[in-house]
């Protein structure tokens, strides 16, 4: 297993091709399922995975119904950019190549037909557009703020990394 640059180890096994006598059973095809069920073959473990479902994905998927495409789920993934803590992750899974990730500069308009809240990305932009919007409550946005510039700074990397034996 060998350390990545920023020392966060990956989860791949690598040059163990052998297939193991042990067997994982995955309970459920979604995407952790499917995502276990990939790691644990490439660490040369044998799976089955059961799903009740008639279709694999669990809540991470789409349907058509009278033409129309119904997808409910993920329209964001944090810390999945390129360099970001679980692009390898991704890239183990073969979700990512080929996908362009898009920084949006807004997130989302949430609007009473008068008024519109516009959810800026930048934490300085989105402080300057609340306090505008309701300048009484600046001591609580600014608090907001500082909380998600905080966030900003989170080592996400740590949810990465393989436990230790
Ligand atoms: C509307 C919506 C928007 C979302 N947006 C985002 C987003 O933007 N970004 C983001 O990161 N996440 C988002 N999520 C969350 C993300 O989709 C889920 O966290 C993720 O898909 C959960 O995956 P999972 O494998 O843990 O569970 P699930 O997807 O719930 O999978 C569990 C699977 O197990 C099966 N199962 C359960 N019990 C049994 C059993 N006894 N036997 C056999 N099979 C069983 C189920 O049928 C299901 O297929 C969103 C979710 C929703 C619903």
């Amino acid at each position: 297993m060998g350390a990545r640059k920023n020392g966060v180890r990956p989860l791949v096994v690598k040059g163990n091709n052998r297939m193991s006598d042990q067997k994982i059973i995955i309970i459920g095809a979604g995407v952790a399922g499917l995502a276990a069920g990939c790691y644990a073959r490439m660490n040369g473990y044998r799976t089955e995975i059961y799903e009740m479902h008639s279709l694999p994905g669990g809540l991470c998927t789409s349907w058509e119904r009278k033409g129309y495409t119904f997808d409910g789920c993920i329209h964001y993934l944090f810390g999945s950019g390129e360099g970001q803590p679980f692009h390898q992750m991704w890239r183990d899974l073969g979700a990512v190549q080929g996908r362009a990730m898009i920084d949006h500069a807004v997130y989302q308009h949430i609007t009473d037909g008068q008024h519109t809240l516009i959810v800026y990305a930048d934490p300085d932009r989105l402080e300057r557009h609340m306090i505008e919007l309701s300048p009484a409550d600046a001591p609580h946005i600014r608090a907001l703020c500082d909380g998600v510039r905080q966030f900003t700074r989170f080592d996400m990397s740590a949810m990465y990394t393989v436990p230790a034996r």
